[in-house]
């Protein structure tokens, strides 16, 4: 790591290790410790949690521990190395069905079969440059497929957003907080459905008729906007 290690034997070597991170990053706090306590015997105890890639990386160790953190972390704490360099990087997907109502797609599945398709691609570098795959469930993208990874999964869907009128007019009535309450303690004044939805359509796709919001979906670009303001009114599609 440093080009002079007689003169700064402390960073001579400093080696960055990646460890592939549980999908949709559920962990325990076990899990974590029993990582941290390994860091700190065989490692800096420097953590970045996590890296762009998704990964937990372990900043900052000698080469002679590399093959024993390894055997650690393969055969006692079940967990395999993420990928560096110049291969695939580690998969990395949103936790998408097992939390989420508006996974289009299981991204957790996904992201676990194309880990282990591609092994030998994530293992052993031989790329020119790095290939990232991300899983969104949805476009909101909670792992920000588009602009982290080269190949983005983004689920949509293909039939219509489903409306609960109802519910629509709870949130026109105020009976209803907008954004599940997230802005519940800023002064913004009443819910205003043209201005807060309507008009903040990129596609200028809904309007209210006789009281009854409509959508015409073949315009509508799947932006998740509506559906994040009014979440107890507005669904993704079935299919
Ligand atoms: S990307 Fe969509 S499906 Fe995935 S966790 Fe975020 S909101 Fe849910
Ligand atoms: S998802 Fe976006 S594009 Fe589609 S109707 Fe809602 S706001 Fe418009």
């Amino acid at each position: 790591y440093c080009d002079q290690p007689e003169m700064f034997p402390g960073v001579a070597h400093f080696h960055t290790l990646r460890v592939n991170q549980p999908s949709g990053k559920y962990y325990t706090s076990d899990y974590l410790r029993k990582l941290c306590d390994l860091w700190e015997f065989r490692g800096s105890g420097l953590t970045n949690m996590h890296g762009a890639t998704g990964d937990i990386v372990f900043l900052g160790t000698r080469t002679e521990q590399l093959e024993e953190i390894f055997y650690e972390l393969t055969h006692n704490l079940e967990q395999d190395l993420g990928g560096s360099g110049s291969n695939l990087r580690t998969p990395a997907a949103c936790l998408g069905e097992s939390r989420c109502e508006w996974a289009c797609y299981d991204t957790q599945e996904m992201c676990h079969q194309l880990t282990n398709e591609y092994q030998d691609e994530l293992h052993r570098p031989a790329f020119p440059y790095k290939f990232k795959f991300k899983f969104d469930g949805c476009p909101n993208g909670c792992v920000a497929a588009i602009a982290r990874s080269d190949m983005a999964f983004i689920g949509t869907w293909r039939d219509e957003i489903r409306i609960d009128q109802e519910a629509v007019a709870g949130y026109v009535g105020g009976e209803l907080k907008p954004n599940g309450g997230a802005h519940a303690g800023r002064d913004w004044g009443p819910f205003d459905i043209q201005k807060e939805v309507i008009d903040r359509c990129p596609t200028q796709c809904m309007w209210m008729e006789d009281g009854k919001l409509q959508i015409n979906n073949k315009e509508c670009t799947r932006c998740m906007h509506c559906i994040n303001v009014m979440p107890r009114a507005l669904r993704i599609g079935n299919d």
